[in-house]
């Protein structure tokens, strides 16, 4: 079976900040779980390079936007090790590949019927790259979402003729009820289209910065079209000499933000419907990390909460939580403290909090015990009993647990049903309490069976949690001689391990 997964691409104008972290971490957990599982990977990640505000901030710096373009987009490239991701292949949408299957495909949608043209007049933001309707624009014909000023636009558009798809997306919707998740957001997509889909601007012809028009060259490509397009167009030439298309297509998960749900769950099946092409299987629309502004102001109120993003001004700087903990650090705390598709509040606070009590104290701790427990009773050589069988079923249970989950996206769920797991192991530890049984020669096979069953949870533990914490599961698998990473092996089995190394603190201390 093949999976493909895809992270939004991200403005190229933007410095990375943890909301592009998160959407990366999530599609990199999603991806690793599924090779772990024998599948067929793909893991798309990238940047958006085209469109007015490009072109405007080169003109403020004098540059040319390729210069411009060229210049950011390796921040991006470059955060991908930062975190630890294994992504496949990363897209510029100005590499020339991609231009050309932009200009294929929607030269294929005008063959179609499904352009025509006409003149634009309404509003637009220029920071969001985005039309708005009289009923989007906010206060005062401000953007909602920057609160900026809307621009009056009138221009000679081509149309994309959207309004002639609301009868399939709305039989889309129906007959793929997880088409968009999670659920709220499937309501959010379906009540916008239930109020009437407009036409839509497919091209600009006020500036040059984008993929040019094929059958006129006055006019480039709306920047969401182009954008749109590299889920698509990435599989045709990732692979120096082999076209992906028919091994990939379609993506089971575009993972986005909610702030382009209308483009990734309206505007793209109509495309797709459009050229003809298949459609992605879900569109996981994850919620905001919130940051508080402060102190609550005088007169009681709450701390405010605002979405946290380059634009926002309101920066938690993920790259610091790198430098200090690791990329696991950031990777874990981001699927954890807040439920992947819901908002939520983070805060450099919280993060210490389960650093220290979760990865320090719970997995840390019972990884240094066990490691140190094999060492000090059994000269570092895992005995070769049986696993305790009143352990077996509750820890054997976890991988179909887990896959479950991440059939759904469920990344945060799968963490609590690991941790409850990571808890019995410590209680486990409690209750049989080896260093009594270690004072009683009589007692060793007790002993022993409490040591593989440690062991041997501490590996099934660091093989399914993997995903989340890559290099802290390798170093631990490493220590304990089995590096293998297939979720098959991640049950409780007799005489897997053998001899065992020293293990460093997983999770030291902050200095
Ligand atoms: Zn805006």
């Amino acid at each position: 079976m093949s999976f493909y997964v895809t992270t939004p691409i991200y403005y190229v104008n933007a410095a990375p900040h943890l909301g592009h972290a998160y959407s990366t971490i999530a599609c990199d957990v999603m991806a690793r779980h599924m090779r772990q599982r024998g599948e067929d990977v793909f893991f798309l990640t990238g940047t958006d390079e085209h469109g007015e505000p490009v072109a405007l901030a080169a003109e403020r710096e004098g540059v040319t936007p390729q210069e411009l373009v060229d210049r950011n987009a390796p921040r991006f490239r470059d955060l991908m090790p930062q975190l630890n991701v294994s992504n496949d292949f990363f897209i510029r949408t100005t590499d020339p590949e991609h231009q050309a299957k932009v200009q294929e495909v929607l030269a294929r949608i005008r063959d179609n019927g499904h352009v025509y043209e006409g003149v634009y007049e309404g509003w637009y933001c220029p920071r969001c790259a985005d039309f708005k309707t009289d009923a989007e624009a906010g206060e005062d014909n401000t953007c909602p979402i920057h609160r900026t000023p809307l621009v009056r636009e009138k221009e000679d558009n081509y149309f994309f003729r959207l309004s002639a798809f609301q009868d399939d997306l709305l039989r889309l919707f129906d007959e793929q009820p997880d088409f968009v998740m999670p659920r709220h957001r499937y309501n959010e997509a379906r009540a916008f289209i239930e109020s009437g889909l407009q036409d839509v601007s497919l091209s600009r012809s006020t500036f040059t910065w984008g993929v040019p028009v094929p059958w006129d060259s006055s006019h480039v490509f709306y920047v969401w079209f182009d954008a749109l397009l590299n889920y698509y167009s990435a599989l045709s030439y990732a692979r120096p000499g082999e076209d992906l298309t028919d091994r990939f297509w379609p993506a089971q998960y575009h993972v986005i933000g909610k702030d382009i749900l209308k483009f990734h769950t309206v505007f793209w099946p109509a495309m797709l419907l459009a050229a003809g092409l298949a459609l992605p299987e879900h569109v996981f629309v994850h919620g905001f990390l919130l940051m508080s502004s402060g102190p609550s102001k005088a007169g009681g109120e709450g701390p405010e909460l605002v979405k946290m993003s380059k634009s926002m001004g309101n920066v938690l700087d993920p790259f610091a939580i790198i430098d200090e903990f690791g990329a696991d650090a950031l990777r874990y705390y981001c699927m954890r403290d807040v439920s992947f598709g819901q908002d939520g509040e983070v805060s450099t606070a919280r993060f210490a909090v389960l650093y220290e009590s979760e990865l320090a104290n719970d997995f840390g701790n019972l990884a240094s015990r066990t490691i140190a427990m094999v060492h000090r009773y059994r000269g570092g050589t895992v005995p070769s009993g049986e696993p305790d069988r009143t352990l077996a079923p509750e820890i054997d249970a976890l991988v179909g647990e887990v896959c479950a989950l991440l059939d759904r996206a469920d990344l945060t769920g799968a963490l609590e049903a690991i941790w409850l797991r990571v808890r019995r192991l410590n209680r486990y530890v409690e209750e049989q309490a080896p260093w009594v049984l270690a004072k009683d020669e009589a007692r060793a096979d007790e002993l022993d069976r409490v040591l593989v069953s440690l062991a041997e949870g501490l590996r099934v533990l660091a093989v399914v949690l993997h995903p989340w914490i890559p290099a802290s599961s390798e170093k631990l698998l490493a220590t304990l001689g089995a590096p293998e990473l297939d979720l098959d092996g991640a049950r409780l089995t007799a005489g897997r391990l053998g001899a065992v190394d020293k293990l460093e603190p997983l999770f030291p201390k902050p200095k």
